[in-house]
């Protein structure tokens, strides 16, 4: 089954593939197109690689790496990122101007959460 490979391989805006929202147990896909336009938005004024880290969650994969129960990574609404050469905080602030529902601020795991709720805006640290 070679061409599972090449599942989600599929440019969907300049810098981003399918493939990098994929839960990496089971290669299946959510994706919110309004979470996809403010990632864009956010490589667009960072002019640097955005690292998806976690994406959309399986249930299976949810528990396995401690997430919430009802997390929004479970329904494509989320996605935890890196970005290299520059700080939390500043990254922090680009996120804040884009206006993410919700952000949580992983200070010593060094990432970010960002998620569209469709409810109140929500702001967490750890
Ligand atoms: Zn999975
Ligand atoms: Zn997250």
């Amino acid at each position: 089954m070679e061409m599972l490979n090449e599942i989600n391989h599929i440019m969907i805006a300049p810098h981003f593939n399918l493939s990098e929202f994929a839960c990496p147990c089971c290669k299946r896909v959510m994706l919110h197109p309004k979470l996809l336009a403010k990632l864009v938005e956010l490589r667009d004024v960072l002019e640097k690689p955005v690292y998806i880290t976690s994406g959309y969650r399986c249930f299976e994969y949810n528990r396995k790496v401690g997430g919430v129960a009802n997390s929004y990574h479970l329904i494509g609404l989320a996605v935890d990122i890196k970005v290299k050469d520059i700080n939390l905080i500043q990254l922090l602030a680009y996120a804040e101007e884009i206006d993410f529902a919700g952000i949580g601020f992983y200070e010593k795991k060094n990432f970010l959460h960002l998620d569209v709720r469709p409810t109140q805006r929500t702001r967490w640290r750890e």
